[in-house]
């Protein structure tokens, strides 16, 4: 039994290659479960597409990312010498760290003299950084590479960083993210000294949804007279057939929001009981015989047992059969690329 990401790897690839144009100096991010696709093969992919340097999340992922990538692994939670000062990794100089705090940029010259450092300003998304005003001296006293910005989602962010450009000054490269394409190519109008790079994730792996789908198996089928009773709660069921489809809970099956219910009160529900309790009263992702089954009851561990209404023609054990799914919790037991 497995949930598989099926790839057209040309499809993506393309999709990969026009977001790289539309953003030159594009940064990919790697990051959690490589958004469906897996860390190992986004670094394949990163070093296909040429660029000199990926974003890890965390410095957890750094050695996975030294390993996978050949050129400049930027780290972009915030090197914190109370946790990271005693890692391994701190002295490798393909590795760009995040600096908020001058006690953090001390304490990694410490460890590391030659460090490679960019610095963060604090945004209105409020997660790390450095207030404005101390980003200039930051720069100066890491020979920093670069200042990034993380911006909320949604637009209207070219006058916040050009508050950063403006404090800041000198020429020097500003990594940015979550900001568009259209955002970016207008700070380099503003700005024409300056350079001006976004780091993407979702706009680069995930950008064409009609080159990825995730497939499940169908691994059994059985009539249900009304009210029999199935699964772990023995919850009584409708007449139809009960379909048992691969893919559960811990490859995200049922993990994402509950968008996808159907109407406003199943999203009420859904949001009141936890998803996981109500997800037997909302469609399921799957798609059996043209239709999007309800969960017989919540997902389990590796499999799902789905109820198709009466009437509706049941699968054959064995039948492949498509899952909408957030890639970005998204965790398949194999990644095919055709
Ligand atoms: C995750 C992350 C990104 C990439 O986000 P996407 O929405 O996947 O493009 C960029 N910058 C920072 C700081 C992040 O944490």
């Amino acid at each position: 039994m497995a949930l598989t990401l099926h790839v057209d790897g040309a499809k993506w690839r393309a999709a990969q290659d026009a977001a790289l144009a539309a953003n030159p100096g594009l940064v990919p991010v790697i990051k959690g479960n490589g958004y469906g696709f897996g860390p190992a093969t986004l670094y394949a992919e990163a070093s296909r597409l040429r660029v000199p340097m990926v974003a890890v999340g965390t410095y957890a992922e750094v050695p996975g990312a030294l390993a996978g990538f050949p050129g400049d692994v930027l780290v972009m939670e915030p090197f914190r010498a109370a946790i990271h000062a005693g890692l391994p990794q701190v002295g490798e100089g393909r590795l760009v760290h995040t600096i908020t705090a001058r006690v953090d940029l001390d304490a990694l010259l410490v460890a590391n003299a030659a460090a490679r450092v960019v610095v963060e300003g604090l945004t209105s998304m409020g997660r790390f950084g450095a207030p404005v005003e101390k980003v200039g001296d930051l720069m100066a006293a890491g020979h920093g590479e670069g200042v990034t910005l993380h911006l909320p989602l949604g637009s209207g962010h070219i006058d916040e960083i050009s508050r950063f450009v403006e404090a800041v000054g000198g020429i020097r490269p500003f990594f940015v993210s979550h900001t568009t394409s259209d955002e970016v190519a207008a700070l380099r109008h503003r700005f024409p000294e300056h350079r001006f790079a976004a780091r993407v994730g979702t706009d680069l792996w995930l950008a064409d949804r009609s080159a990825y789908e995730v497939r499940a198996h169908v691994l059994d089928v059985r009539p249900l007279s009304k009210g029999d009773r199935v699964g772990y709660r023995q919850r009584p069921q409708p007449a139809g057939h009960l379909v048992v489809v691969s893919g559960g809970t811990s490859h995200g099956v049922a993990m994402e929001s509950p968008a996808s219910a159907a109407t406003a009160r199943s999203r009420a529900i859904a949001v009141a009981e936890g998803m996981l309790e109500a997800a037997h009263r909302v469609r399921s992702p799957f798609t059996v015989s043209g239709t999007m089954p309800r969960f017989a009851e919540p997902p389990h561990m590796q499999c799902s047992l789905l109820t198709l209404p009466a009437g509706v023609t049941p699968p054959l054990v064995g039948d492949i059969v498509p899952v909408r799914m957030r890639l970005t919790t998204a965790y398949p037991d194999a990644v095919v690329i055709e």
